[in-house]
């Protein structure tokens, strides 16, 4: 939605990281280890990833982070790399949610092989089982979204990346937004959020 709505680029750290385990270059082999578990992959990596794409000219005009920064030192690269860039963040947003409600969402979201297209087998099922409305491409479960999986990335989470909230808090820039809603609903609430800066 904001990828539309702002014509710039979504900057996903977990999907540049599931791409280099597609194409298993060295380290998308490294980084699967850390991903399957649960657990971060190493600050520098992610930083480097990072890194390299703000540089690129689809960047210009804004960008959206992804699961980027998730830990303090990442959040600090940051601060540097975006000082070096001549750029600022607008806004920081944390989406709360219950955990047993993001083990539903987690345990039973889908995404086309072949697209990439997003589903949720309660919440958003395509009208075939397993097939992709848009291109028919086989839909796939993330090998991280297993529940004993899920439980472990929420203790990593409140460990090592919920310290972040405050450290936005300090610089002014964080909005909270309840991802308890409806998805309509979390939309506008991120947009107005972001409307009002
Ligand atoms: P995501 O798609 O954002 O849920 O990320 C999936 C997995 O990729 C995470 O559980 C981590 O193993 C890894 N990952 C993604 N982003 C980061 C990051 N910023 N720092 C460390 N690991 C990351």
């Amino acid at each position: 939605m904001l990828v539309e709505k702002f014509g710039i680029p979504q900057i996903s750290t977990g999907d540049m990281l599931r791409a280099a385990v597609r194409e298993q270059t060295e380290m998308g082999m490294k980084a699967k280890q850390h991903m399957d578990a649960g657990g971060l992959v190493p600050d520098e990596v992610v930083i480097g990833i990072v890194r390299d794409r703000l540089q690129l000219a689809d960047c210009d005009q804004g960008f959206i982070l992804d699961g980027f920064p998730r830990t303090v030192p990442q959040a600090d690269a940051l601060s540097q790399c975006l000082v070096e860039l001549e750029k600022e963040l607008d806004a920081v947003i944390s989406l709360n949610v219950d955990i047993d409600a993001l083990v539903a969402r987690l345990t039973g979201r889908r995404a086309c092989a072949g697209c990439g297209k997003g589903y949720h087998i309660t919440f958003d099922p395509p009208s075939q089982d397993g097939i992709c409305d848009a291109c028919s491409g086989a839909l796939i479960q993330r090998d991280d979204d297993q529940e004993a999986t899920i439980r472990n990335r929420m203790q990593v989470y409140q460990d090592l990346t919920a310290p972040l909230e405050a450290y936005y808090q300090r610089q002014g820039l964080l909005k909270t937004v309840d991802g308890m809603a409806d998805i309509s609903s979390v939309q506008e609430e991120i947009l107005g959020t972001l409307q009002a800066n």
